[in-house]
């Protein structure tokens, strides 16, 4: 199954960029920095506290505090999924303006923007989506539309969308509800962390808007703190789950992966979308992430063929590349059915 994952061609919906930094690019930034000992990744099979992962991000952040870092980081991110055969990226991250440095945030979203464009030449597609943390209010919100609105201008093949994330045990989603509607009108996807841990009082709301993906649902399913009207509202509107599994088991969001919420939904024939998440914290890849799902959750090689292919329904750009993909994940069928003898 390693090397099936491996062979198979991939769609990425769910990357944060700081999160996906590897060890290899990790050490190139530190050979730029002083007196920094710390580790920025977990090792597989570890656990952790939510708290604990976030602290992870804020190290990394340390690391990628001036635009040529971020330049990098993102140009090794999609050097690696590339490697790892995604055919298609949505890569997402926050704009962060470090005045030591001089990095704005229109800087920040240059140099990744400047990275995606550099990487044109690799047989990956890449897309961006702003993020807006939850940790900053909803003036910075703000500030993170009206930027994408801004770069939406000047490239709008490249930026797809936003992003809702941060700890979600801060603030309440129902603030940034203005904003979501706001990206809405103007032709900004919706990719927005929901029920990540269970929360009651923000999430019927924010499922009715509706957003065009939603990021984790754990807990989503009574079983899991949520309830059946919020199950019923994301079955009423189609609206595509990003999964992570790797990531919710570190995190402990899940207790194990035989409770995943990947179980509930796919047992519906709901849509879901196998993920990253932080390919660098967490240790992982997509290749490994879909080689997880199949042996928790008893998956055939054709199945997972059709995880993967169907992702490209889900993705935020244009009918045009989608179809593209699609002829393109043709080709690879009759090639993977050769190489592995097999009829998917
Ligand atoms: P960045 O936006 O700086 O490129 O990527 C790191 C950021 O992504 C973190 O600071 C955090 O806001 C967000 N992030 C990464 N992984 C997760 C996750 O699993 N859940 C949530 N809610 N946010 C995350």
């Amino acid at each position: 199954m390693e090397e099936f994952c491996k062979s198979l061609p991939k769609v990425e919906l769910h990357a944060h960029i700081n999160g996906s930094v590897s060890e290899v690019t990790i050490q190139k930034l530190l050979a730029k920095k002083r007196n920094f000992d710390q580790s920025f990744s977990f090792k597989k099979g570890s656990t952790a506290t939510l708290k604990e992962c976030f602290e992870k991000f804020r190290l990394i952040h340390q690391l990628t505090d001036n635009a040529k870092s971020v330049y990098q980081v993102t140009y090794d991110v999609i050097h690696e999924f590339h490697e790892d055969n995604v055919k298609y990226l949505e890569l997402r991250s926050t704009p962060r303006a470090v005045q030591d440095t001089g990095m704005s945030k229109e800087s920040y979203v240059e140099s990744v923007l400047r990275a995606i464009r550099d990487c044109k030449d690799l047989d990956i597609k890449v897309r961006l989506l702003l993020a807006i943390d939850r940790r900053n209010g909803v003036q910075v919100g703000w500030e993170t539309l009206k930027l994408a609105q801004k770069f939406q201008e000047s490239h709008r093949d490249l930026i797809a969308g936003i992003d809702l994330s941060g700890d979600p045990n801060v603030g309440d989603a129902r603030d940034y509800l203005p904003i979501f509607r706001e990206a809405k009108k103007s032709g900004l996807k919706l990719a927005l962390h929901l029920c990540e841990v269970p929360a009651p009082e923000e999430t019927m709301d924010m499922l009715n808007l509706p957003p065009d993906r939603i990021g984790h649902g754990t807990c989503l399913h009574r079983e899991a703190g949520g309830n059946q009207e919020f199950v019923d509202t994301v079955l009423k509107h189609n609206t595509p789950l990003e999964l992570c599994l790797t990531s919710n088991l570190i995190g402990q969001t899940v207790p194990n992966l035989d409770n995943h919420q990947f179980k509930f939904w796919y047992e519906k024939k709901h849509p879901c979308i196998i993920c990253t998440d932080d390919k660098g914290v967490f240790s992982t890849s997509l290749s490994e992430e879909y080689q997880l799902a199949a042996s928790t959750f008893d998956l055939k090689q054709c199945d997972l063929w059709n995880l993967s292919e169907q992702s490209i329904n889900y993705a935020f750009c244009e009918e045009n590349v989608k179809e593209k993909l699609r002829d393109k994940f043709k080709v690879y069928k009759s090639k993977i059915e050769e190489q592995f003898n097999i009829k998917l």
